[in-house]
């Protein structure tokens, strides 16, 4: 391609939109142009990086046997009632966009395809015989996400492929979803990103197998901890770790104590001058379910410790079916209004025992009546320690559970596990933090879609039994996004080769220079035949600016035929160290051949 007849247009300023690297960058260098909150229009070099991104995960995908397919994106509101996601998804996380046609249909814009593919499986297999097998699309994805931001990085549409396996049980899924994991791994190194692959909370309906593919980046949303030995790595949300011990209670008797001005653990261990792991911190969250009603949780916690509101939440889901629901749309820690709708008198805030009262909720048809008491593992051993009095200003110390304070029979793990904690494998290797962007999601769904769609197939005793499904998502485009985040410097994008939009531009720093014209347009078109995808800068612009455009662009490879081409050389450049060196014009299309070759095979 000419840039001169391109529409190729550079910025030299940061855009005021864009706040991480990777976002400025491709703005500043005519890749996306934002259209719309989170809507962007991907220009014809970003299609060529994202047709390569799909085309590496097409290759993997298929070198496992999957097959590529392509379903509707508008889907109708039946089957997500079907599942009984369509209440949650239209309504209370809200991110599927719905809408309504002519004949007062509802449909929804596909956020994912769980449904729909579950619903082929139904009419299409029937027999154990059809299985495993293993669709996959690579499509764009709605979702009216909240807060859209960090340009491709959440999006509220944007490309993902998205695959969905069928088993007869959960031997054929694991050996699924392990090749998933290594095609997952193959598409990374093959993209030139550095990546961890971590595990991930599933919600409360998976088990063990659920693992998000994190890109390594300062601007990541997700936190990992992970130990240095490579033997454990999670999302925060899923981590579980050794707490540091708690320390002895200096208390023996069992006494309140007037605590003026202390509803803090900080303002409490300060007064009373101890450890805060010698406390039981009692914290107090609404529940909604997707049923509407409400209840009022009391988590007891080590007073060092925070509640993870992710494992709390998928606690809550468990119990949801006791409050005649199936899965909880909201967790707040009420704030002055909603006390007000449901306290029957003031809470002892910044005092709360483990055993406030029942008769401080006023009852309504909405609301449970009684607190749900959850004891996380850390407060279940604490022997002696100080909890609130219920009382504003006086706490009570030596207190043991099952005497003095009734023990609260459920015992949950809803601590967030920390950096610095001890792992669970070995307590001498402590955990460490690394920021990371999440670009894939690998999942054992098991039987929950069939199940709720009546999916089933016929094992060899002719039993009629669910399937058994897992799912795996690649965001394509925020995987684009992602390589720029991890290869940039102060002048531009340093493309990994493999997915660069061209491998190499070849620069004429004076179009009106003829020799300098013939000798670029013969290595144009000499690489291009060789397979070295090249672009050619004969704008009637001046050397400086192709140059810097260049860098912008990150191209891994320039080329420029320069002073040196009156002894037959040429400059040739490598983007990523600016290494640069003389080549006979004999020598250009050999050597770059063998570069890209040796880039994409690394
Ligand atoms: P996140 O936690 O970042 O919101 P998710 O867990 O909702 O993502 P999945 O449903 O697992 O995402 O989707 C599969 C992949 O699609 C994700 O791993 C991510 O790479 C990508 N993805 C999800 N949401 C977006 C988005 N709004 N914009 C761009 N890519 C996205
Ligand atoms: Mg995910």
């Amino acid at each position: 391609m000419r840039l001169s007849q391109m529409l190729f247009v550079t910025l030299r300023e940061d855009p005021a939109e864009a706040e991480i690297p990777s976002h400025k960058l491709l703005l500043r260098a005519g890749y996306i142009r934002r259209i719309g909150s989170g809507l962007y229009a991907y220009l014809p070099f970003m299609w060529r990086v994202l047709q390569k991104v799909s085309q590496i995960v097409r290759e993997e995908m298929n070198a496992t046997g999957a097959q590529e397919c392509l379903l509707p994106q508008l889907q109708p509101a039946e089957l997500w009632r079907e599942s009984g996601r369509w209440d949650t998804y239209t309504q209370a996380e809200g991110i599927m966009f719905a809408l309504g046609d002519r004949q007062e249909r509802e449909l929804g814009l596909g956020p994912t395809h769980e449904e729909v593919i579950t619903a082929i499986a139904r009419d299409l297999i029937r027999s154990y015989r059809q299985l495993p097998v293993n669709l996959y699309q690579i499509q764009t994805k709605f979702r009216d996400e909240i807060r859209p931001r960090f340009g491709l990085m959440r999006g509220r549409e944007f490309i993902m492929k998205d695959a969905y396996s069928f088993h007869p049980d959960t031997d054929s899924l694991d050996q699924t979803y392990s090749a998933m994991h290594d095609a997952y791994c193959n598409i990374l190194r093959r993209t030139g990103l550095a990546f961890r692959a971590v595990d991930a909370d599933s919600g409360a309906i998976g088990g063990s197998g659920s693992q998000e593919f994190m890109v390594l980046a300062d601007a990541g949303e997700d936190e990992v901890l992970y130990t240095d030995d490579g033997h454990y790595a999670a999302n925060v949300e899923k981590a579980v770790s050794r707490p540091a011990d708690a320390l002895p209670s200096a208390y023996t008797a069992y006494e309140k104590l007037q605590t003026p001005n202390t509803p803090t653990i900080a303002s409490l261990c300060e007064f009373l001058n101890c450890s805060p792991t010698q406390i039981v911190k009692n914290v107090l969250y609404q529940a909604t379910f997707d049923n509407g009603q409400a209840v009022l949780v009391l988590v007891n916690i080590r007073g060092d410790q925070d509640v993870n509101e992710v494992k709390l939440t998928n606690e809550l889901t468990k119990l949801a079916p006791t409050y005649g629901g199936n899965t909880v749309i909201a967790l707040t820690v009420p704030d002055a209004d909603q006390q007000k709708t449901w306290a029957a008198k003031p809470l002892p805030l910044g005092y709360i025992s483990p055993g406030l009262a029942d008769d401080y909720i006023q009852p309504t048809a909405n609301l449970a009546p009684k607190f749900l008491r959850l004891m996380d593992q850390t407060a279940t051993d604490l022997e002696n320690f100080v909890t609130g009095s219920d009382e504003s200003g006086y706490h009570v110390v030596g207190a043991n559970w099952g005497s003095e304070v009734p023990r609260p029979t459920t015992v949950v793990d809803v601590r967030t596990a920390q950096v610095g904690d001890r792992a669970l494998h070995d307590p001498s290797q402590l955990l460490k933090s690394a920021r990371g962007i999440e670009i894939g999601h690998i999942f054992k769904l098991g039987t929950k879609y069939s199940q709720a769609l009546g999916a089933t197939y016929t094992n060899e005793q002719g039993e009629d039994l669910p399937l058994v499904m897992g799912c795996y998502g690649v965001g394509v485009s925020r995987l684009a996004q992602a390589a720029v985040e991890q290869s940039y410097d102060k002048d531009g994008i340093i493309w990994p080769v493999a997915i660069a939009p061209y491998h190499a531009i070849v620069v004429v720093p004076n179009v009106t220079d003829a020799d300098q014209m013939a000798a670029a347009e013969q290595l144009y078109a000499d690489l291009n035949a060789a397979g070295v995808e090249t672009l050619l800068d004969d704008r009637d612009e001046r050397a400086g600016v192709k140059f810097k455009d260049s860098e912008l662009v990150g191209i891994p490879f320039r080329v420029v035929t320069g002073r040196s081409l009156k002894q037959g050389k040429v400059e040739v450049v490598q983007r990523a160290d600016r290494s640069s060196q003389e080549l006979a014009l004999a020598d250009v299309v050999p050597t770059l051949k063998q570069w890209v070759a040796d880039a994409l095979n690394a």
